[in-house]
């Protein structure tokens, strides 16, 4: 008797609900990008030192938002054309975006060399050149790219893949063949309206150094990301957006027009042509490799964050942190903190990484990842210099730079620590 009186409301209750919850699983996705390019032009950063001054662009410096949501699960992943974006100039624009937790928002800088400088450097004087102003319009760009991404989100279908990129793309210049070559792609495309069928943005994940025209060249530009963007978005129609990967000791472009005894470039190529042969190509091979994914049947979305604090050892980074025209509000008692990420989208989990890490060490985390599509975001949330295993810390002479640009002895072994307790307490991505 009880059980009739129980089925039939409950089959009522479930005809009701399964419009819901077929609404709530959708993925909705949105994209929006603003330009940064600052005019008149600034002087350009590509490390630690007074930027230098320019006299042309070659193309414009963007920030590109994308924006997920299923159900309750909402985050925005976000790239900026700077050498690197501190948490501090990341939370401003996260207090000006309206309907996303700040802790799912992520930053990531593509590192370009020619952009104006986003640190306050301080020189040996402690005097900094950073454009407070220009910084605080970029500020408010980025934010309007994310809340704009948040408003045009559309119902979406996602392909995630990860495969080599192949060609003279990026090399290892201090042992050539010591980087990865996977490029991770994410792919959303409308479902509904009148794009429907088109992608609305594609997100490449690679490690390069975008630094084929360097600071000295007095062009101001987001290096080979520039024609990476134009390539993948005359093709596709939708938003392109690049997040660098594990670029340490020393991933970088290959611009290589002769080998040398070690295989590193006797003769560079360090032109803007030769930064479309490279944007072109690593674009046209994210095409390749996404073009022939599946769709993601329903893929589950998830999002955690963590604080990740290390201590800073180095007397240089103690010095930049100090005299930074930035207010470093995170840094206390010789310790900085910042927000480590982790993401599912399906079956491809991404781990955001605040500097660049050494390849080793991007290696390292990524097999410990419990997914065959590892994406780690590199320059994320912040960028505080090279992420170096303590045994390579302070080791070749070929390290001296690197080591003296990273935090300490313990940066990388923190991060791979922490991330993998991170890996470890969430959710496995989509099998
Ligand atoms: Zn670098």
């Amino acid at each position: 008797m009880q059980s009739k009186f129980l089925t039939f409301p409950f089959i009522f209750i479930c005809l009701l609900c399964f419009p819901l919850i077929a609404y709530n699983q959708m993925i909705q996705v949105g994209a929006a990008k603003r330009v940064l390019t600052p005019n008149p032009l600034l002087p350009i950063s590509g490390g630690i030192g007074t930027p230098n001054p320019v006299k042309e662009k070659r193309g414009d410096l963007f920030v590109r938002a994308m924006v997920f949501e299923k159900g309750s699960v909402r985050f925005a992943i976000v790239s900026v054309d700077f050498l690197g974006w501190t948490s501090i100039l990341g939370n401003r624009s996260k207090a000006l975006i309206n309907g996303i937790s700040p802790e799912n928002i992520l930053i990531g800088a593509t590192h370009t060399h020619s952009a104006p400088d986003p640190y306050g450097f301080p020189d040996a004087k402690g005097q900094s050149y950073a454009d407070l102003k220009y910084l605080e319009f970029c500020v408010q760009q980025i934010a309007d790219a994310v809340n704009e991404a948040l408003a045009n989100k559309q119902p979406a279908v996602l392909k995630v893949a990860m495969e080599d990129a192949i060609g003279k793309i990026s090399y290892n210049y201090y042992a050539p063949a010591l980087y990865d070559p996977r490029c991770g792609i994410i792919q959303a495309v409308a479902t509904e309206g009148a794009n429907k069928g088109k992608p609305i943005a594609t997100l490449v994940n690679y490690a390069i150094h975008p630094e084929v025209l360097g600071n000295k060249q007095g062009i101001l530009s987001p290096d080979l990301c520039g024609p990476l963007y134009e390539k993948i978005e005359n093709s596709t129609g939708g938003m392109a957006i690049f997040m660098n990967g594990a670029i340490g000791g020393m991933v970088t472009a290959d611009t290589r027009l002769e080998y040398g005894k070690e295989g590193q470039g006797q003769k560079e190529d360090n032109s803007w042509s030769e930064c479309i042969r490279i944007g072109e190509l690593l674009g046209s091979e994210a095409l390749r490799i996404i073009n022939k994914a599946p769709f993601l049947e329903n893929p589950s979305l998830f999002i955690a964050s963590r604080p990740l604090t290390f201590p800073v050892e180095s007397p240089l980074m103690q010095y930049i942190i100090q005299k930074s025209s930035m207010k470093y509000d995170a840094f206390f008692d010789n310790k900085i903190t910042t927000q480590l990420n982790l993401i599912n989208i399906g079956p491809a989990q991404l781990l955001s990484v605040p500097g660049e890490a050494m390849p080793n060490v991007g290696y390292y985390v990524k097999r410990n990842m419990p997914t065959k599509m590892p994406f780690l975001l590199g320059l994320t949330n912040d960028a505080f210099g090279y992420m170096l295993a303590k045994v390579d810390y302070n080791s070749f002479k070929r390290y001296e730079y690197v080591t003296r640009t990273s935090l300490g002895e313990m940066t990388a072994e923190i991060y791979m620590e922490e991330a993998l307790k991170l890996v470890k307490a969430c959710p496995d991505p989509d099998k």
